[in-house]
């Protein structure tokens, strides 16, 4: 099998050099990779079937990225959150700790695509110790969430040297790591790898599928290697027009993950990132879908649709409504349109 770094090296970083395994007019690209970064790794590269397929959309720039007159370009305010560089604290027992500034492949529909993959996302021993002193300093945090940029695309060694330093910290109870790495560089998830998260138990791994052609047998490998070593493991999908925006699609998806021991965990509105906005839909779709899927398939397959409240207010679920009567007999529309009621005792205190 090739090593994960010669399929990371072996990356198309421009849309001319991707002219040469497709045929589509690149040169308007050209001015979209000038301000959002590109790289396809020859595995990801090799999924995608055609031109405007569903991964393509997710790895190719589009014109659109740099004609975003709506979006702006930290909408979460994360900038703002930030006590020491490169560390978010948002909630009260837990934070985001941002530990690795590339990824094995540059989304187009990236929510720090303001600095992911670009020089300005400065991360380096310094930031890093600031970050962990803080959590050290910060005894309410309960749990650090470890992103990026893709924490797998550190070495063993610095993922190693990081994760114990964490570990050391007691009032840590849990590390939880964000990886796309399963996804577009399953390769990496190597046995060295899981033996080094293994020693860090409870670790949890949060990973990134955003459509079925994704699961692929080397992205199952991937996971079974985690889960075999004891690893939850969740995915964070995102929900975008044009890509996973039907409810079969996600149906399909959220089915395979499964299979594959992924538990859906968020199915995400897209965020208001500068350079996103040809990817939004309408919050209702999302609903709509949600409506379809919810038991109609195994509750285990449904993650919670949210969005991420601009200004850094947290993440908002979005339900469909099933409720038609807040009397003292509720009632409902169950999954199949049919009306049903619960009496309530007593009234609220
Ligand atoms: C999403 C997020 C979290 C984690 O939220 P959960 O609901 O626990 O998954 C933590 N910190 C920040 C800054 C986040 O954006
Ligand atoms: S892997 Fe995650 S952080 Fe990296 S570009 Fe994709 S969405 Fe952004």
């Amino acid at each position: 099998m090739t090593h994960w770094k010669t399929i990371l090296k072996n990356s198309v970083t421009s849309p001319a050099a991707l002219a040469h395994h497709f045929d589509f007019e690149h040169t308007a690209l050209e001015a979209t990779c000038a301000s959002f970064p590109m790289r396809i790794n020859s595995y990801y590269l090799n999924l995608i079937q055609s031109v405007g397929d569903p991964l393509w959309k997710q790895a190719v720039p589009d014109a659109m990225e740099i004609n975003d007159s709506i979006c702006i370009p930290d909408p979460l305010a994360e900038e703002n959150l930030s006590p020491v560089p490169n560390l978010v604290h948002k909630y009260p027992d837990r934070v985001l700790l941002l530990v690795a500034s590339e990824c094995a492949m540059y989304c187009r529909f990236c929510t720090r695509k303001r600095k992911v993959g670009k020089p300005s996302m400065s991360i380096n021993k310094d930031t890093l110790d600031a970050g962990i002193a803080y959590i050290k300093e910060n005894t309410e945090i309960r749990e650090v969430l470890i992103s990026g940029g893709d924490p797998f695309l550190l070495s063993d060694a610095k993922l190693d040297s990081l994760l114990t330093r964490i570990r050391a910290i007691r009032s840590v109870e849990v590390i939880r790591i964000g990886t796309r790495i399963p996804c577009t560089l399953p390769m990496r998830v190597t046995k060295e790898l899981v033996k080094i998260l293994k020693r860090n138990h409870p670790l949890y791994v949060n990973t990134h599928f955003n459509h079925p052609l994704e699961l692929t047998p080397e992205a199952a490998k991937a996971c079974a290697l985690l889960a075999n070593a004891g690893i939850p493991l969740g995915c964070q999908t995102v929900l975008l027009k044009g890509v996973n925006d039907a409810p079969h699609i996600l149906k399909d998806l959220f089915l395979g993950l499964l299979r594959m021991r992924v538990k859906p965990y968020y199915l995400f509105q897209g965020d208001l990132t500068k350079g996103t906005n040809h990817f939004r839909t309408h919050t209702q779709s999302g609903i709509e879908i949600m409506r379809q899927l919810i038991g109609n398939i195994s509750g285990m397959a449904i993650p919670t649709f949210a969005l991420d409240a601009p200004g850094g207010m947290g993440k908002i679920p979005l339900t469909p409504d099933y409720v038609l009567n807040k009397t003292k007999e509720l009632s409902f529309l169950n999954y199949r349109g049919v009306r049903c009621s619960y009496p309530e005792n007593g009234d609220p205190v």
